[in-house]
């Protein structure tokens, strides 16, 4: 099918989709559009990737040796109410390395919520044959990972080398 819209018609059209601005005969008539129409469907793709990408903008990663390693870009909290929480899940859970290194030397604070999330990270990337670390906890969130016994599975490292290093142990 070749698309009859002009470019700044689909970009406008694609922009409401996805803040849900159309009306609902309107969203009929582009999804029965876009599926069929290779440059609408390929507009649309990218431009969901971009706003995902604007959602989770307080992560980055960088990758060494084999290793990634996840950046909080600010400070933040891994908390029950925290949006960091969620996006933590999807930025590692949708990915497919499996040697990861969470810097959690922006997090503040962490609770229940936070430890369960970095568990079920942990558990995600052993089922893919490989392991979860944690670079640099402040004090106050290494004691939670002590007590709580998450240190023994996910240990702690202070020098981001030495981190890196330990996945070929
Ligand atoms: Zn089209």
């Amino acid at each position: 099918m070749v698309c009859k819209k002009e470019p700044i018609e689909r970009e406008q059209i694609i922009a409401k989709y996805l803040s849900r601005g159309l009306g609902s005969d309107a969203v009929e008539e582009f999804e029965a559009h876009y599926l069929g129409c290779d440059e609408c469907f390929e507009e649309l793709r990218v431009s969901e990737r971009l706003a995902a990408d604007l959602r989770s903008s307080n992560f980055s990663w960088k990758h060494s040796e084999g290793v990634s390693v996840l950046q909080f870009k600010a400070a933040a909290e891994l908390t029950h109410s925290a949006t960091e929480l969620e996006e933590l899940r999807k930025e590692v859970l949708e990915q497919s390395d499996s040697k990861v290194i969470i810097d959690l030397s922006r997090v503040t604070k962490i609770d229940s919520a936070g430890l369960g999330q970095l568990m079920s990270c942990y558990s995600h990337l052993v089922k893919n044959r490989g392991t979860l670390k944690v670079l640099n906890p402040k004090p106050e969130v290494r004691k939670l990972l002590d007590m709580t016994g998450l240190s023994t599975l996910i240990p702690s490292f202070s020098d981001e080398h030495e981190a890196v290093r330990s996945f070929k142990n």
